[in-house]
C-alpha cells in the first residue's frame, strides 16, 4: 500500500539538480556579494543565469508557464536536492519568498496580473515580495493587521508599516496586505493588493540586521504612506487576505522543510567527513561512543522528518481529502525543531571550526535558527494543533 520508490525520471531530475548545486553553485558560497543581508541581487542574477543555461530554472513552475509541475511529493524530492547549498534555491528559483509567492499568484492573479507580476518572476528576471507583518500588529495572529486601506471612490489609500519583510530591497512584484474599513463602495476585510515595487507611497526604511543571511537582500522595514492602488490592484477577492495566505502557507511551509532538510544533510555528511578524520584520544572521534551518538541521532532524525514531509505532502496531493493545514503545521514545527537539533550536534562534531566560516556548517546553523520562526513559530502550530485535536 505504501510505495516509498522514487520512479526513474524523477531520481535523474534529482541527480541532475544535485550535480549542479554542487558543481556550479557551491563554489560560490566563498563569494563576497553574499553578504550579511544574504545574496546581493548581482549575484542571484548570475546564479539564475547558470541554472537557466541548466535549464533547470523554475522547474516546479506550472507546465502552462513552461515549468515541468512536479507534485508535492516530487516537489519534497527536488527541493531537497535544491537545498543542499543555500543559494541552490537562489540559483534555482525557487527560494523563498518567490516561490510561494509564484504558487500563490499561480491559482489567484487575474491574465493581466499575471503578465505583469508573476511571469516576470518566473523568468528569473525580477524578484517579488509578501508584506504582511507588522511593528505592533500582524504577526503571529494575522487578525491583529493594523495597515489600512480605505477607498476613496476612485482609488485604495494604503497606509502602514511593515517589518521582516523578505527580499524588499529592489523586488518589483510586491504583494501588500491591508484591512478595507466597512464602506459603503463594497466589500472589508483584510485584502491582498498587487503593485510595483517603486510606486510611490512604499518606502524603504532599512534592511534590518539579522543572524541569517540565506535571503535575497535580507529583510526589510518598510513605510506605506498613501500609497494610492486602482481597485484593478486587489488580487483576488477583496476581505479574502487571510484565506489566501492560508492557501499560501500549507505548501509554502513543507517546501521550506524540504530545502532545510537539504541543507541539514549537507551539515551531516561534513559532521560524518570530519568523525572520521580528526582525530582525540587515541583515535577518530568517530569512534568515541558521544560523538557516533550523535551522528546517529542525526541520521535519524534526517529520515524521520523526510518521512513526515512526504506523508504531509501526499495529503496535499489527495487534494479532496483537505487543505492540508492541519498536517502541514505538524510537519513544520516537528521538522524546523528536529532539523536545527542536527546542525546543532553538527556544529558540536566539527568542534571550534563549526562556528566558523571554513564549513558551510556554521552558516547553515545560524540560517536555520530562523526557521522555527517564520511560516509560524513552533508555539504558534502547536496552539493551532491541540485546538483542532480539542475541538
Ligand atoms: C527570516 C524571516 C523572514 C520573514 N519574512 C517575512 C516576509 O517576507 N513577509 C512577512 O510579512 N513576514 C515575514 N516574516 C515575519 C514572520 O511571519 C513573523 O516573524 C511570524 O509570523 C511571527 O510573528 P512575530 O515575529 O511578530 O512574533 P510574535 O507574533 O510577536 O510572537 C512572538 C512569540 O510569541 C509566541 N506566541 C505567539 N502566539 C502564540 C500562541 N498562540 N501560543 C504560544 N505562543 C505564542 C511564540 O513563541 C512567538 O515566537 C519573517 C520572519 C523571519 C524570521
Amino acid at each position: 500500500m505504501i510505495d516509498f520508490d522514487i520512479p526513474a525520471d524523477l531520481a535523474a531530475l534529482r541527480d541532475e539538480i544535485r550535480a549542479f548545486v554542487n558543481d556550479k553553485v557551491v563554489p560560490y558560497e566563498s563569494d563576497p556579494r553574499l553578504t550579511r543581508h544574504g545574496p546581493d541581487d548581482g549575484l542571484r542574477a548570475e546564479l539564475v543565469e547558470l541554472a537557466r543555461e541548466a535549464g533547470l530554472l523554475t522547474f516546479q513552475a506550472p507546465k502552462r508557464f513552461g515549468g515541468r509541475e512536479p507534485s508535492h511529493r516530487e516537489q519534497a524530492v527536488l527541493f531537497e536536492a535544491a537545498g543542499w547549498s543555500t543559494l541552490g534555491p537562489v540559483a534555482l528559483n525557487c527560494a523563498a519568498p518567490d516561490e510561494g509567492n509564484m504558487f500563490l499568484l499561480g491559482k489567484v492573479a487575474n491574465t493581466e496580473q499575471v503578465e505583469q507580476f508573476l511571469l516576470p518572476v518566473i523568468d528569473g528576471h525580477q524578484r517579488s515580495v509578501f508584506a504582511m507583518t507588522e511593528p505592533g500588529g500582524a504577526g503571529s495572529d494575522p487578525n491583529q493587521l493594523n495597515t489600512t486601506a480605505e477607498f476613496d471612490g476612485t482609488d485604495y489609500v494604503i497606509n502602514g508599516h511593515k517589518w521582516l519583510i523578505t527580499g524588499a530591497h529592489g523586488a518589483r512584484t510586491w504583494i501588500i496586505m491591508a484591512r478595507i474599513a466597512p464602506n459603503p463602495h463594497g466589500g472589508d476585510g483584510p485584502t491582498l493588493f498587487l503593485c510595483e515595487g517603486d510606486t510611490a507611497g512604499i518606502e524603504l526604511e532599512r534592511v534590518m540586521n539579522t543572524m541569517d543571511r540565506n535571503y535575497v537582500e535580507g529583510h526589510g522595514v518598510v513605510r506605506l504612506t498613501d500609497l494610492r492602488l486602482p481597485a484593478s490592484a486587489v488580487l483576488g477577492e477583496v476581505g479574502q487576505a487571510l484565506r489566501y495566505a492560508q492557501l499560501r502557507l500549507a505548501p509554502a511551509r513543507l517546501t521550506h522543510c524540504m530545502r532545510w532538510l537539504g541543507a541539514a544533510s549537507r551539515a551531516q555528511s561534513i559532521a560524518i567527513k570530519h568523525a572520521r578524520e580528526r582525530t582525540a584520544f587515541g583515535k577518530p572521534i568517530g569512534e568515541h561512543q558521544g560523538v557516533s551518538f550523535m551522528i546517529a541521532d542525526n541520521e535519524i532524525a534526517l529520515q524521520q522528518c523526510r518521512l513526515a514531509i512526504w506523508w504531509a505532502c501526499w495529503t496535499l496531493d489527495m487534494g479532496d481529502r483537505g487543505t492540508g493545514r492541519h498536517e502541514s503545521s505538524m510537519v513544520k514545527a516537528y521538522v524546523s525543531e528536529e532539523l536545527f537539533k542536527v546542525a546543532d550536534r553538527c556544529v558540536q562534531i566539527l568542534g571550534g571550526i563549526g562556528i566558523s566560516d571554513e564549513t558551510p556548517v556554521g552558516m547553515i546553523f545560524s540560517d536555520m535558527r530562523a526557521f522555527r520562526l517564520y511560516d509560524g513559530p513552533t508555539e504558534v502550530h502547536k496552539y493551532a494543533i491541540a485546538r483542532q485535536v480539542l475541538r
